[in-house]
């Protein structure tokens, strides 16, 4: 299954665990969001991404989301530019944009009534190829393009959404590319195959979808997974934003194209989803978040 860049494995992970611990039995973790909230006076926005979302987990889902009520306010589109644009944020509480990768039906039918009921708006990016792809074909296109999907789902039933969901999406949320075949952009993709993924793939989700599609969001999340020519592409093909997963904060001067996220898990509990939005983490990926910026930046 896809290798999410989440912890580093042995002794950091175990000192993460730790810390987290620590911070539950000492109640820290608000107090680190409200020192976040001070540090950046003129606002900030976190983005957090998700992966499947089963209905098994819908009760801790539900937790997560009334988590970031509490304590963030919803994104929509129009906030993330007027933010990016104009640094203006007038909400009382942080930004929150809350993403799910991949086009899977489980985020369709578990998250959405769940941001619904929240008042949160949902950002999706779903790799077209993977929601044209037959019903039957669909375990063995994830298995083969790295789509992590529920290893619990009965074979031979649909995984990934409609186009027709991703119609009412789109009407309702946010929608944005993920390539064409879940792909990712490393410097070994030839000049045809990024601009396939890339500009192709948006021209197949703003057909399929009914809207024009300005958000790009990156597949993997390896250092190896981006690439100066696939930047360039995004650049070129006239995407507005684009999403990497290297965990900081969204501030209002940020380059549009270099917006990061942190993974978070259906399976997790509040306190732990807590943990990895409070920007403690945002110091633990600094390192790789260089060196992807150095690769990308405009
Ligand atoms: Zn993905």
């Amino acid at each position: 299954m896809e290798p999410h860049p989440g912890y580093p494995p042995g002794r950091v992970a175990t000192v993460l665990g730790v810390l987290k611990r620590s911070l539950e039995v000492t109640g820290l973790t608000p107090v680190m969001l409200r020192a976040l909230q001070i540090m950046h006076r003129r606002g900030y926005v976190r983005a957090v991404n998700y992966h499947a979302t089963p209905l098994r987990h819908g009760e801790r889902l539900r937790t997560h989301f009334e988590f970031f009520q509490k304590h963030f306010s919803s994104v929509s589109h129009s906030d993330l530019a007027e933010f990016l644009v104009d640094g203006r944020w007038e909400k009382k509480k942080p930004g929150l944009i809350v993403s799910f990768d991949d086009g899977l039906r489980s985020n369709f039918e578990v998250a959405v009534p769940l941001l619904e009921e929240f008042g949160l708006t949902g950002w999706f990016f779903p790799p077209t190829d993977f929601v044209s792809c037959p019903v039957d074909e669909q375990a063995d296109f994830a298995e083969r393009h790295w789509i992590d999907v529920d290893p619990e789902a009965p074979r031979g039933e649909r995984i990934a959404m409609t186009w027709k969901e991703i119609q009412v999406l789109a009407d309702r949320h946010v929608v944005g590319c993920h390539t064409q075949s879940h792909c990712r952009l490393s410097d070994a993709l030839s000049d045809d195959r990024m601009e396939h993924e890339i500009v192709d793939a948006k021209t197949t989700l703003e057909d399929g979808s009914g809207q024009s599609i300005d958000v790009f969001c990156w597949v993997g999340g390896e250092e190896s997974s981006y690439s100066s020519r696939a930047a360039a592409c995004i650049r070129r093909a006239g995407y507005r934003f684009s999403f990497m997963t290297n965990s900081a904060p969204i501030l209002s001067g940020t380059d549009p194209l270099q917006l990061q996220r942190i993974n978070v898990d259906s399976r997790w509990s509040a306190d732990w989803v807590a943990f990895q939005v409070c920007g403690i983490l945002d110091a633990l990926y600094t390192r790789k978040r260089q060196l992807v910026v150095r690769t990308t930046r405009s």
